[in-house]
C-alpha cells in the first residue's frame, strides 16, 4: 500500500477519501485553493499544500501545482476524487509521467471513453447495447444529417463527443429544426469543450437513468457492483440516487452487469468506473461511461457491504480485486439525497456561513459531508455540501429512515434543498418508485 497520497479534490469526496486512507494507513496531502484553508479534510490531513487562489483553473484545475504539490511532499500517488481533472487524460498522463500512480484507469483508457463517439463503439465491440444513432461525428453535409435523422426516426438528440456535466446537447423535434441545432449544439461544444465534434442519436423520451458500478484491477480481473437508479434529476443533474434500482430483476442485473464487466475486460480498465445506460420499455441502452468513482457510489456501498473507495486505492497500489463476483450480494435498498446549498425554489446556489449544523443518525443512516459550525461556504465551487444516505431491509424503510433523517439535519446559516428532499421523499409516485428521467421537472413544473 502507498505510504502517502495527494488528494487532488475539495469537500465531502476529499473527506470520504481522507477516510479511506485513514483506513488503510495512508497518510494524506491535502491541496486546496486559497478559499479552502478551513475545509475539514484539510484540517484533518496529515499535510497540506494551497495551490493557488479560488478559482479553480487556478487551482483544482492547475496540474502543475498539483503535481509539484506531490514532488515536494514525497507521496506517491494522486487521487483526483469527481469532477475537475478526474476525467482528464492529460493531468492522468503527467501524473504517471512524473513518476506518481494515478488513482484511476490509464490515461489512454479516460480518453478513449471521455470521447462519447469513441466509448459507444468500443461498447458495441463489447456487446454492450447503445442508444441507436450515427456513432460517428456529424458532417456539415445537411442533405446527409437530413437523410440520417430520418433513419433514426425523430425525436433525435445532437450531443457533444467531448460534453460532460449534462450540457452539450440539444433535442430535435422536426426536421425544419436539425440543420440549426447542430450547428447550434457544436459552436457551443466548441467554446465549452474545446471539441466541436457532435453526433445524433435516438431520443428516448421517457427513459429511466439506470447505471452499473464495476470494479477491475490491472490483472484482467472485473466485477460488477450491480446497478443504481438516477432518475431523479433536474436539467440532466442527479438529485436522487438508489440502489438496487427497482423493478430491475436478477436476470436484467446478471445480463447487463457481466457485460459490463466483461467491457472492461475487454478495454483493459482498472479501478472504479460507471456504465451509465437510459433504461425504456424493457430495455438497456448505453450512453457514456465515467471513469471515477461517483458521488452516488455509497447507495452501493450500502447495498453491497464493499468499500469501493478503499478498492480504489488498493488496485492503485498494483493489488487484484479483493473480491470475485460471487461474493457480491445486493442486500436491501440504499436511498441517496444530494444536499445543495441552493434556494429550494429558485434553485440558486446560497453560499454563506454555516451557523448551526446537527448531524442526522439513527439505523442505516450515513453522513457524507464537510460542513460543520461555523463552516464558510465558499461561492467559487458546486454547490452540492454533502450527502445524506439512507439504507433499510427494503425499498420504504430505506424511505422512511430518509424522511426521520431529513426532518433531523439541521443546517442553518444558509438556503439548502432539504425541503425539496423532503417533498420528493413523501411524494407517492416516488415511493412506487421506477419514474423516468423527466419525472422531477415535471412535478416542479418547469419541464419543456
Ligand atoms: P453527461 O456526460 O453530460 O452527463 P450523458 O450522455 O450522460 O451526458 O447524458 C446525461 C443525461 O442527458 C441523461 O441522464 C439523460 O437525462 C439525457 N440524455 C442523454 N442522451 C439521451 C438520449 N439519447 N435520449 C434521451 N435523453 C438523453
Amino acid at each position: 500500500m502507498f505510504d502517502k497520497i495527494v488528494i487532488a479534490n475539495r469537500g465531502e469526496i476529499a473527506l470520504r477519501v481522507l477516510r479511506a486512507c485513514r483506513e488503510l494507513g495512508v497518510k494524506v496531502v491535502a491541496v486546496h485553493s486559497e478559499a479552502d484553508r478551513d475545509l475539514k479534510h484539510v484540517r484533518l490531513a496529515d499535510e497540506s499544500v494551497c495551490i493557488g487562489p479560488a478559482n479553480s483553473a487556478d487551482s483544482y484545475l492547475n496540474i502543475p501545482a498539483i503535481i509539484s504539490a506531490a514532488e515536494v511532499t514525497d507521496a506517491q500517488a494522486i487521487h483526483p476524487g469527481y469532477g475537475f481533472l478526474s476525467e482528464n487524460a492529460d493531468f492522468a498522463e503527467k501524473v504517471e509521467q512524473s513518476g506518481f500512480v494515478f488513482i484511476g484507469p490509464k490515461a489512454d483508457t479516460i480518453r478513449m471513453m471521455g470521447d462519447k463517439i469513441s466509448a459507444k463503439n468500443a461498447m458495441i465491440a463489447s456487446g454492450i447495447p447503445c442508444v441507436p444513432g450515427n456513432n460517428d461525428p456529424l458532417s456539415d453535409d445537411a442533405e446527409k444529417n437530413l437523410k440520417l435523422a430520418r433513419e433514426i426516426g425523430y425525436p433525435v438528440i445532437i450531443k457533444a463527443a467531448g460534453g460532460g456535466g449534462g450540457r452539450g446537447m440539444r433535442t430535435v423535434h422536426t426536421e425544419a429544426a436539425l440543420i440549426n441545432a447542430i450547428s447550434m449544439t457544436k459552436a457551443e461544444a466548441g467554446s465549452a469543450f474545446g471539441n466541436a465534434t457532435v453526433y445524433m442519436e435516438k431520443f428516448l423520451e421517457d427513459p429511466r437513468h439506470i447505471e452499473f458500478q464495476v470494479m477491475a484491477d490491472s490483472y484482467g480481473n472485473a466485477i460488477h457492483l450491480g446497478e443504481r437508479d438516477c432518475s431523479m434529476q433536474r436539467r440532466h443533474q442527479k438529485v436522487v440516487e438508489e440502489a438496487p434500482a427497482p423493478f430491475i430483476t436478477e436476470e436484467q442485473r446478471k445480463f447487463i452487469g457481466e457485460r459490463c464487466a466483461q467491457a472492461c475486460v475487454d478495454i483493459g480498465y482498472r479501478g472504479a468506473g460507471t456504465f451509465e445506460f437510459l433504461y425504456e420499455k424493457g430495455e438497456f441502452f448505453f450512453i457514456e461511461m465515467n471513469t471515477r468513482v461517483q458521488v452516488e457510489h455509497p447507495v452501493t456501498e450500502m447495498v453491497t457491504g464493499f468499500d469501493i473507495v478503499k478498492e480504489q486505492l488498493r488496485i492503485a497500489a498494483g493489488e487484484k480485486l479483493s473480491i470475485t463476483q460471487d461474493q457480491v450480494k445486493i442486500q436491501g435498498h440504499a436511498i441517496e439525497c444530494r444536499l445543495n446549498a441552493e434556494d429550494p425554489r429558485t434553485f440558486m446556489p446560497c453560499p454563506g456561513i454555516i451557523e448551526q449544523f446537527h448531524m442526522p443518525g439513527g439505523p442505516g443512516i450515513r453522513c457524507e459531508t464537510h460542513i460543520y459550525n461555523g463552516y464558510k461556504v465558499p461561492p467559487y465551487y458546486d454547490s452540492m455540501i454533502g450527502k445524506l444516505i439512507a439504507h433499510g431491509e427494503t425499498r420504504a424503510s430505506a424511505i422512511a429512515r430518509m424522511n426521520t433523517a431529513l426532518n433531523e439535519i439541521i443546517i442553518d446559516g444558509i438556503k439548502t434543498n432539504i425541503p425539496l428532499q423532503h417533498d420528493i421523499m413523501t411524494d407517492s409516485a416516488f415511493a412506487a418508485g421506477g419514474q423516468n428521467i423527466h419525472y422531477l421537472e415535471k412535478k416542479l413544473g418547469i419541464y419543456k
